[in-house]
C-alpha cells in the first residue's frame, strides 16, 4: 500500500513485535547472530540488522526510494555515496555553493586519490553543463543551498544527466523529505545529515543515503569497507524523531514564513533571504519544486551590531547547526565561513551582516517579540540616542 508521508512518517519499517504485541520497533543491540541455517550474514557493518533496515524502510518511503543506508553521520554519507560512484580517473561536477564539510572534504580528498572535480560559479544549468568533461561521471547539487538559500533546478540537472549518461547526486538536508522530494524530479541518489531535521532534537548525529536498489547495492559494497555503520540504539532514536518529522517540519515551514515576512518588513532589516517570500529570486522554481519552504532562511542587518544583537536573544539560541525543534542563529562569518577573508565572504555574496536562521517549532510571535527586544537592545547599546529606524 502506497502511504502519504505523514501517515509512512508513523507506520512505515515499524519492526513487528509478535511476542510482546508491542506497538514499537523492538531495539536489537546484537552485534552477533546465527548463520548455520540462515543464507544471510548479519553485522551491524554490513548494514543489515533488524534496527538499520527498519528506519531505512522508513526513510525510503518518505524519499519516494527503493533502498538505503544509514550511517555514523552525515559526512560518512556523503563521502561513502562519493566514493561509491567516483574512481581514479573520473571526473564530478560540484554545485560552488554546498556545505562547507562537503566542499572541504573533496578540496582536502580528491587529489590524493585521482579522481577530479570541478565547482560551478552559479547554481545556473549551464553552468554545470560547461563543466561536463568526457571523464565526468557524476553530478552533486544541494538545494536550498546553505547560508543564502539559492535554488537549484532539480529536474533540469536530472535531466542534464540523464542527457549525458551521468549519476546525479543530492544533499536534501535542508528541504527535509517533508518538503522535497529529488527522486520523484529524477534524481539518482538523495543524502541526509540525519542530525538536521530527520532527527529534529539537536541530540544524535547520523545521515542517510537513498535511491534505487541497484545504486544502493554499488553503495552499500563500499560502505562496508569504509565502515561507517550506524548502532541499533541511535536508529532508534532516529526511527522515534522520523515519527513526528511531518509535523515538525510543517510547523517549521509555517514559523519560517511568518519570520521571513516580519523581518522583510522591519527597517533594522537590509535583506531577507527565504524561497518562500514573492520577492525570492527563486520563488517561482521554489513553488515547482518544493511542497513547502522550508525551516531556514537567512538576513542581514542593516547597522546592528552582529555580535550584539546575537547576545541580546533571550529565546533564539546563537549556536551552530540547524534543524532542531529550538530556533538558532548563527553568523556564517564567525561559523561556517571564518575562515574566508571579507572579500572572499563578499564575493560570494556572504555580508558580514548576514545571520542564519534555523527557524525552531516555538510560537512565531514569541520569536518575533525576542528579535524585535534584541533589535531594540542593540540600538541603545550602540547609540546613547534613542532608535532613529533608517
Ligand atoms: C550538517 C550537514 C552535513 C554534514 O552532516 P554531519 O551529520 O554533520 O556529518 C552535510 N550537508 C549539510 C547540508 C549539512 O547541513
Amino acid at each position: 500500500m502506497h502511504l502519504n508521508k505523514s501517515t509512512a512518517a508513523v507506520h512505515s519499517g515499524t519492526i513487528k513485535d509478535p511476542q510482546n504485541r508491542g506497538i514499537l520497533s523492538p531495539v536489537f543491540p546484537g552485534t552477533s547472530y546465527e548463520y548455520l541455517d540462515t543464507d544471510k550474514s548479519v553485522y551491524p557493518r554490513y548494514y543489515n540488522t533488524p534496527n538499520q533496515e527498519s528506519v531505512v524502510k522508513k526513510l525510503c518511503a518518505l524519499e519516494h526510494g527503493e533502498d538505503g543506508l544509514v550511517f555514523s553521520s552525515g559526512m560518512a554519507a556523503v563521502v561513502t555515496t562519493l566514493l561509491a560512484l567516483l574512481k581514479a580517473g573520473d571526473h564530478a561536477v560540484f554545485q560552488g555553493g554546498i556545505y562547507g564539510g562537503t566542499h572541504h572534504m573533496v578540496t582536502a580528498e580528491f587529489g590524493g586519490m585521482g579522481i577530479e572535480y570541478s565547482f560551478t560559479p552559479t547554481n545556473d544549468p549551464a553552468d554545470f553543463e560547461a563543466a561536463i568533461r568526457p571523464e565526468t561521471r557524476l553530478i552533486y547539487i544541494e538545494t536550498p543551498s546553505n547560508p543564502l538559500l539559492a535554488l537549484t533546478d532539480i529536474a533540469a540537472i536530472a535531466d542534464l544527466a540523464k542527457r549525458k549518461g551521468l549519476i546525479t547526486v543530492i544533499d536534501n538536508t535542508f528541504a527535509s523529505p517533508v518538503n522535497q522530494n529529488p527522486i520523484d524530479l529524477g534524481i539518482d541518489v538523495v543524502l541526509h545529515s540525519g542530525t538536521k531535521y530527520l532527527s529534529g532534537h539537536s541530540d544524535i548525529i547520523c545521515g542517510a543515503a537513498i535511491s534505487s536498489r541497484e545504486i544502493m547495492a554499488e553503495i552499500r559494497s563500499r560502505s562496508v569497507n569504509l565502515g561507517g555503520t550506524l548502532n541499533a540504539q541511535t536508529c532508534y532514536l532516529l526511527e522515534r524523531s522520523l515519527r513526528t518529522l511531518v509535523i515538525r517540519v510543517e510547523r517549521q515551514n509555517q514559523n519560517a514564513l511568518e519570520l521571513a515576512r516580519f523581518l522583510a518588513r522591519h527597517e533594522a532589516i537590509s535583506a531577507v533571504n527565504y524561497p518562500g517570500l514573492e520577492s525570492h529570486p527563486d520563488h517561482v522554481l521554489a513553488v515547482q519544486q518544493m511542497s513547502g519552504f522550508g525551516g531556514m532562511l537567512s538576513f542581514e542587518l542593516k547597522d546592528l551590531d552582529v555580535v550584539a544583537f546575537q547576545q541580546n536573544l533571550q529565546l533564539i539560541h546563537p549556536a551552530m547547526s540547524l534543524g532542531g525543534v529550538e530556533s538558532i542563529i548563527c553568523s556564517p562569518r564567525m561559523t561556517s565561513h571564518a575562515k574566508l577573508t571579507a572579500e572572499a565572504r563578499a564575493a560570494m555574496g556572504i555580508s558580514d551582516q548576514l545571520l542564519r536562521f534555523s527557524v525552531g517549532i516555538e510560537d512565531a510571535n514569541d520569536l518575533i517579540q525576542d528579535i524585535q527586544q534584541a533589535v531594540e537592545k542593540t540600538y541603545q547599546s550602540m547609540t546613547t540616542g534613542s532608535f532613529s529606524g533608517s
